[in-house]
């Protein structure tokens, strides 16, 4: 192949594509726009070319071709956390969502125990996330350390990661989060599914209803595409992922948002049943959290 057509292939326009976006970034330039038309043609070229930013193009190899963790549930803990690293190193090079992997200051890939019984599912790195490098960091991060400590544990007993591991990126100029696209989870989430099954944990808490989404999919919990997941449906009951239990609650943001005592009693509820299934011991003190004193 001349050097000309192998410029022209797919994986050779995606690689000049993604140096030019990389020198934009070096002289910061953190966005571009797109006009619709250019922005259907890069539709055009992804559904024309489906491989090229798919799992097995060169520069994004697929999480099951990164690391293979054996199927057995009985993984060393070190063999747990080597496939964890291998993994997040995949991870750190993704570019498969060529726009996040232009923007984000690194990838959040995950934290906390490699062995973990309890693993806390998000949606995706804000801005402190995306500067730090870690999951759950900012204020709704802070929060669930609390919920966490309020459990008994400690946040490097159990594990923490997002359903996205690169930060939502914004139109330039604007403030805040945005919620990540279906295509972006969909892109995303075999490397979520691989951290499950590394640390193959006893149980998961869904936090909002995009990290529910992302683990269960639309489709099993019978909602309608287009339709968002309104986590107050599901919240309170377990169900379940790959033969773990899930239970699906309120994202630490929304009760920064909405710090009623109602509300919080409802999550500290779903946090006591998780306790109740993982067999950990619960005192009357906890479980008084959040109900109304007695008047004396
Ligand atoms: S969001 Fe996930 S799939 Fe998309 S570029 Fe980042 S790591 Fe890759």
């Amino acid at each position: 192949m001349s050097s000309e057509s192998s410029a022209r292939s797919p994986v050779g326009l995606l690689s000049t594509l993604k140096a030019y976006l990389l020198r934009e970034r070096e002289r910061g330039r953190l966005y571009l726009r797109l006009s619709s038309e250019a922005k259907k043609n890069w539709e055009k070229f992804l559904l024309a070319h489906p491989s090229a930013d798919r799992p097995g193009s060169p520069s994004c190899p697929a999480p099951s071709q990164a690391t293979s963790p054996p199927s057995s549930e009985v993984m060393p803990v070190d063999e747990r956390r080597k496939q964890l690293e291998k993994l997040a190193q995949t991870v750190a090079k993704c570019c498969r969502c060529p726009h996040l992997a232009a923007t984000r200051t690194q990838t959040v890939f995950g934290i906390g125990s490699p062995s973990a019984s309890l693993f806390f599912v998000g949606e995706a790195p804000g801005a402190e996330e995306d500067r730090q490098g870690q999951p759950f960091v900012g204020p709704a991060g802070q929060l669930l350390t609390k919920m966490i400590r309020a459990m008994g544990l400690e946040r490097e007993q159990v594990y923490i990661a997002n359903v996205l591991k690169c930060r939502p990126n914004l139109p330039e100029g604007t403030l805040g989060n945005r919620r990540p696209t279906e295509e972006e989870v969909a892109r995303c989430l075999p490397y979520l599914h691989e951290q499950i099954e590394i640390v193959r944990p006893k149980a998961i808490v869904a936090l909002g209803g995009v990290a529910l989404e992302g683990l269960l999919g639309k489709k099993a919990l019978q909602v309608p595409p287009g339709q968002p997941i309104s986590i107050s449906r599901f919240r309170g009951r377990f169900l379940e992922f790959r033969g773990i239990p899930v239970m699906p609650t309120y994202h630490p943001s929304y009760l920064l948002h909405n710090p009623s005592i109602q509300q919080k009693r409802k999550v500290w509820e779903d946090l006591l049943a998780v306790m109740e299934r993982l067999g950990l011991p619960i005192s009357q003190r906890q479980r008084e959290y959040f109900l109304p004193k007695p008047s004396k």
